[in-house]
């Protein structure tokens, strides 16, 4: 399953104030890669492979079941099940249960899509990196973002030896913008901790402080919507 990828999404997702460029995305790939399996893709011989051998996880499944098309998810669902049919077989003693019980675990953990949506983030990673390196303006864009989920940042910095000679000041400002996120993200709970401590009643709350549990919902474990 192939999908283009191109430095218009990191132009239109890095804005000012963005918290987490990088979720967002995701989350537009994720929505093409995932409307590619509902497509003309359904019929080809490899995607069909693929399907069968990977099958979808719940989150995908929950996707693809949420488009109007029901006939192409159905058609993928009949031949994954096959499969499975054929990997279930009367184990013979109980080191084969065992056995059987393990990779059945393994087969059920798979998903074709978040493979494929795992190769183009790291795609889109490393694009950030180049990006950095070709376009002297990006860097008062990357400042002006307001931070990057946990997983985010750490594979931006996993990745950014392609900021090639810019690395060192790629990695400062990838630095420089998470710290303050964090540090901003910190004051903020504190503050609404202060106020819900009952021997502190009527400290006032700022919009911050309210927000701040959502916030570092979005930090610690990226944007799900
Ligand atoms: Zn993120
Ligand atoms: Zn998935």
């Amino acid at each position: 399953m192939n999908y283009h990828i191109g430095t218009m999404l990191i132009d239109e997702n890095f804005t000012e104030g963005c918290d987490c460029p990088i979720c967002k995305i995701k989350k537009t790939v994720n929505e093409r890669l995932t409307e590619q399996y509902l497509g003309e893709a359904v019929m080809e011989e490899d995607t069909r492979l693929e399907v069968n051998k990977l099958g979808f996880c719940p989150n995908h499944y929950s996707m693809l079941f949420s488009f109007r098309s029901k006939l192409g998810l159905a058609l993928q669902v009949s031949t994954r099940l096959l499969t499975l049919r054929n990997e279930i077989t009367l184990p013979k003693n109980g080191w084969q249960a065992k056995k059987q019980g393990e990779t059945l675990l393994k087969t059920n953990k798979t998903c074709v899509i978040c493979k494929y949506l795992e190769e183009h983030m790291v795609r889109y990673y490393k694009t950030v990196a180049e990006v950095y390196y070709n376009v002297a303006s990006f860097k008062d864009r990357l400042l002006a973002v307001d931070g990057f989920c946990m997983e985010h940042y750490a594979n931006l910095l996993k990745y950014s030896s392609c900021a090639g000679s810019k690395q060192k000041e790629y990695v400062a400002d990838l630095y420089a913008v998470q710290s303050k996120k964090i540090d901003s993200l910190k004051v903020a709970i504190d503050e609404f901790c202060i106020h819900h401590d009952y021997r502190r009643v009527g400290t006032p709350l700022s919009d911050q402080a309210r927000e701040s549990l959502k916030v570092a919902q979005k930090t610690l474990y990226g944007d799900k919507k």
